[in-house]
């Protein structure tokens, strides 16, 4: 059923069929409901809205916005309809979001590799033993947002706090983002005023029918004597960590991704327009001011300008390749490619972070249960170290079996098993992007240097035992046959190497255009780029220093506050 709705759709926005044909073919295949008929319409209008303004390109708008992932989405869908005045062109290099597998969120993992991906890829480094570690993103309409996990988990109070101070303004704190959060959320658990917002754009649930792995484990937790809560977002985000089931942005089974939540509410408006499949290759300029983008095309470059200002949500690896590909960055290294510098700005694409994911733990089932809604749907937070402003380490139960390159050779786990993965969300490693070449086609190096800091193998190293107490507890025996990996405690260098070997990441990329008050930083609190004029950047390289959470809701309420500060 599904699947066939998801390739109605397909042909709607491809316009291989029109909007009474929609309605007739899913009627024919039983589908009903006067949602079918919004979906329709919803579709309907916005691709022949975008056909015609597509047939209409101007030579300027007010606005250019780079890229609709999670923050370039929630950015257009307010800036949209504040500004119906303003003209908004936004670009994107992928293709509409209307693979089946993007809607579907079970199977959200089989869009890696494919055209919706980026498929960078971090060179190897001594701190994953000289393993190269797969760096995914989107790159589709949605952006991450489309083919992620669909987790949905705001960022602790400590993170804003941090992002507040680095920044020098209180907009970026944490009751300002809490006021935020409330405006962006159509929340269906609880309600919780304080918390909680039910009336904004962003659907999000609890796990619903979650895979009876997930209480399983958070009993497990409780008998060890960890925190359970209600909600794994709220008054979490203030707090030292705990267990809960993990919030999800599906909607009657549906990805409800920023796209669709933000974005395709104002494609139907005349004054957005979405171009996809366009790759901006650089920015233009008149001195130091900002006059538009340079776009790739069969048939030579392409401009258009931007009247007003020039908005990168491109990514935390694509937005300082772009700067740097127009000549902000590091002097010495754009030389080198023969790039002429117009702003020597050394921290583009330097400050480097993501988190890490160790796969992983892993167990074999006595019984295989197929797996639920993304196939993870209970996790905590936790300190490895007592003194912590804030939890480091994230535990995700995850319903397949969950193996880095290596453990998975060396394990061979069964394919029913389950995994328990111990992840690092306050890295104290930095790593570093370069420009390969000069050439927009090109990927750069994504030097990411994990586990170059000791702290980190520490903190991984602590949530591997704390995973292996919990899938070893008596509370979990129903769901165990045996323990696959590691299968005993690991100590001194075992325990370093299993975590070596395990590491790969969550695919969180952030801070490479570090937001400050200080001159060194990329942009500064209003998120304008230094050194030029007319250029800002609200994605997640904005971030001084990752929040300790998945990041797709840090980056839709940067997108929120760009909105608010362009609108204010
Ligand atoms: C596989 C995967 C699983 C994840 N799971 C989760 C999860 O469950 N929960 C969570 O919170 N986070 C998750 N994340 C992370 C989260 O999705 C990202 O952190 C977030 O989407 C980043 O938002 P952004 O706005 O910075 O950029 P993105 O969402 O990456 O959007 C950038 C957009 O810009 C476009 N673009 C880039 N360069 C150009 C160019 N030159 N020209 C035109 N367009 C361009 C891209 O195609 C893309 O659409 C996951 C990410 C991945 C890849």
């Amino acid at each position: 059923m599904q699947d066939h709705l998801d390739r109605l759709e397909h042909a709607l926005m491809a316009g291989r069929i029109n909007r009474r044909g929609f309605i007739r073919a899913a009627a024919a295949a039983g589908l009903a409901g006067s949602s079918l008929h919004a979906l329709a319409d919803e579709l309907d209008a916005v691709r022949a809205n975008q056909a015609e303004r597509a047939k209409n390109l101007q030579a300027a708008y007010d606005y250019i916005v780079v890229g609709t992932g999670s923050a370039g989405s929630a950015l257009v869908g307010r800036l949209a309809v504040a500004r119906p005045d303003a003209s908004i062109l936004v670009l994107e290099a992928g293709d509409w979001d209307t693979a089946p597998s993007i809607h579907d969120p079970s199977v959200w993992f089989t869009n890696l590799g494919t055209e919706r991906d980026w498929k960078d890829v971090a060179i190897p480094s001594s701190g994953t033993n000289n393993r190269a570690i797969p760096e995914h993103m989107g790159r589709v309409v949605g952006g991450g947002s489309s083919i992620n996990a669909t987790i949905w988990a705001r960022p602790f109070k400590d993170d804003l706090e941090h992002w507040a101070a680095e920044s020098g303004d209180k907009a970026w704190g944490y009751e300002h983002g809490l006021s935020i959060y409330r405006r962006m959320e159509n929340w269906q658990g609880k309600p919780d005023a304080r918390y909680r917002g039910q009336g904004g754009p962003v659907w999000c649930q609890p796990a619903a029918n979650p895979h009876p792995l997930a209480p399983a484990m958070l009993a497990a937790c409780k008998s060890l004597g960890m925190p359970i809560l209600d909600d794994l977002n709220g008054a979490r985000e203030e707090g030292s960590g705990g267990f809960a089931l993990m919030n999800q942005i599906i909607r009657d089974g549906r990805r409800q991704s920023m796209a669709r939540s933000y974005l395709y509410p104002v494609l139907g408006r005349k004054n957005v327009t979405l171009l996809v499949n366009t790759h901006v290759d650089r920015l233009t300029f008149a001195g130091t001011k900002v006059t538009g983008v340079e776009l790739a095309g069969a048939a030579g470059p392409r401009r258009i300008q931007a009247k007003t200002e020039v908005i990168l949500s491109s990514g935390g690896i694509n937005t300082p390749k772009l700067l740097m590909l127009s000549g902000i960055g590091d002097d010495a290294q754009l030389r080198s490619h023969g790039i002429k510098t117009l702003v020597n700005a050394p921290e583009v694409g330097q400050n480097f972070q993501d988190h890490l994911l160790h796969g992983g733990c892993l167990w074999e089932p006595q019984e295989h249960i197929p797996h639920r809604n993304s196939a993870a749907n209970a996790s905590g937070f936790l300190k490895s170290q007592a003194g912590l402003a804030s939890p480091d380490v994230n535990l995700v139960q995850i319903e397949i079996p969950y193996a880095s390159d290596v453990v998975g050779k060396r394990y061979a786990p069964p394919n029913t098993s389950w995994a328990l993965c111990s992840g690092l969300v306050a890295p104290k490693s930095r790593g570093e992007l370069r420009l390969r070449s000069a050439n927009p086609a090109d990927r750069p190096i994504v030097d990411a240097r994990f586990l170059s800091h000791p702290d980190d193998v520490k903190a991984l190293a602590y949530g591997i035992e704390v995973a292996r107490e919990i899938g070893n507890s008596a509370a979990m025996r129903d769901f165990v046959k045996r323990e696959v990996a590691p299968g005993k405690k690991l100590t001194g260098k075992d325990m370093e190497d299993f975590v070596r070997d395990g590491a790969t990441t969550y695919f969180h990329q952030a801070g490479t255009c570090r937001m400050g008050k200080d001159s060194k930083a990329v942009v500064d609190a209003k998120l304008r780029v230094n050194g030029v004029q007319n250029l800002r950047i609200a994605d997640s390289s904005i971030m001084p220093r990752i929040a300790s959470v998945a990041t797709m809701a840090s980056c839709a309420l940067i997108g929120e506050r760009m909105a608010e500060i362009l609108t204010a």
